[in-house]
């Protein structure tokens, strides 16, 4: 699936229509260049799940961790790291709650850490305000998301 937003709030809107489809624990991995809109896109994932409060880049901290209803979200931003040492074992342990919805930023250092079954997000910057998002599903459970996100983006 693709979307297009044009506009920083056109993106948190897209996040917020599928953060609301989220009623599981889930993987999502964000793909995109610095200023793609990754978190931009995480602060609305974050209120359609209904978080207690505002996204903040994770970049310093790595992870966040917020509370929404009966789920968890775990935004990770591996940006700064080489290795992912401790923080993979964090990772793992949200990875292994069916209750948290974990959001990773620039993952390729916890490849192996992943579950193949996860939601990638791809965000291609098409010009200063226009966003490409395109959503692939890699397994079983992933997929199942992406048809209710396909239903829900679709009237
Ligand atoms: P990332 O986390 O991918 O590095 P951010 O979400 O922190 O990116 O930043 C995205 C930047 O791009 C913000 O400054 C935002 O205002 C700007 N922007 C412009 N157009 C868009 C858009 N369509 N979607 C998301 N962000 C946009
Ligand atoms: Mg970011």
């Amino acid at each position: 699936m693709i979307k297009k937003t044009n506009s920083e709030v056109e993106t948190k809107k897209l996040g917020e229509l599928i953060g609301s489809q989220i009623k599981d624990g889930a993987v999502i991995e964000l793909l995109g260049d610095v200023g793609a809109g990754k978190t931009t896109f995480t602060k609305g994932l974050a209120r359609g799940m209904g978080a207690d409060e505002e996204v903040q880049s994770p970049s310093f901290t790595i992870s966040r961790v917020y509370g929404c209803g009966n789920l968890r979200l775990a935004h990770y931003d591996f940006y700064r790291l080489n290795e992912a040492g401790i923080m993979s074992s964090e990772l793992q342990e949200d990875l292994n709650d069916n209750q948290t919805v974990v959001v990773i930023e620039w993952g390729g250092v916890v490849e192996g850490v992943l579950p193949n079954d996860r939601l990638t997000i791809d965000i291609k910057t098409i010009s200063d305000d226009e966003r490409d998002f395109r959503l692939t599903a890699n397994g079983e459970k992933s997929q199942k998301l992406l048809e209710r996100i396909e239903n829900a983006t679709s009237s």
